[in-house]
């Protein structure tokens, strides 16, 4: 769930001293993903290189672990803090076991975010490393696909230290992100959150962790 509290008291940056924003590098574009595309194109993410006001930091843990292209990776027997905590792991389409690797990966980023005093993390929901309100339970390409609640393995890690992450479907957060890096921007407040959709509210009602306030 997203901390919309915490955007609206997001500082009003300057061209001078941008908003640090941490992204998951294939929602800014690098073609880091498994197949060695930058997994699709993300408007509402893409926007956000486009201000002076705001100093994009690119990160992507499954690379920076694994390289690209590569075996696609779940998560199995939980979500990223599940990873951190030793209950579930991390394993690649054929199964090997990516556990240790991503964790690494994951502190990689964690450094990076500290180093660079990041203000927020824009990260690709679904992914097992950086989402952060939906990631796949097994395989997603198993015969029965199906998600969880939950971050992903570096999303989680982040969280755990006390960053704030949004997706590039959360469009209520990102759309008082652009309001706070121009504020000539509109908010629309027609628009919300991936965990106030109708496929989500439908697909997790029967989950326990349904409004649970993981970043609050
Ligand atoms: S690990 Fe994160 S940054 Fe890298 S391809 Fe997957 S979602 Fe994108």
């Amino acid at each position: 769930m997203t901390d919309i509290a915490y955007l609206r008291q997001l500082r009003i940056p300057t061209t001078e001293d941008p908003l640090r924003i941490l992204m998951s590098a294939c929602l800014a574009g690098v073609t880091c993903g498994y197949d060695g595309t930058a997994n699709g194109t993300y408007p509402s993410a893409l926007r956000l290189l486009g201000y002076a006001t705001a100093r994009i930091v690119r990160f992507c843990p499954e690379e920076a672990a694994f390289g690209a292209p590569r075996e696609m990776c779940d998560l199995h027997g939980g979500d990223g803090f599940d990873v951190l905590d030793g209950k579930a792991k991390m394993l690649s389409e054929s199964g090997i076991d990516w556990t240790d690797g991503i964790i690494e990966a994951a502190h990689s980023m964690l450094h990076l975010a500290q180093n660079e005093k990041i203000e927020l993390a824009v990260m690709m929901d679904i992914s097992g490393a950086c989402g952060s309100q939906v990631i796949y339970d097994g395989n997603r390409f198993g015969e029965n696909k199906k998600y969880q609640i939950g971050a992903g393995v570096a999303a989680a890690l982040l969280i755990r230290n006390g960053f704030k992450v949004i997706s590039q479907r959360d469009f209520a957060s990102l759309e008082l992100l652009y309001h706070k890096l121009d504020p000539t921007h509109v908010i629309d407040s027609s628009r919300i959150d991936h965990h106030q959709t109708d496929w989500y509210l439908e697909y997790f009602k029967d989950s326990p962790k349904l409004n649970t306030t993981a970043q609050l």
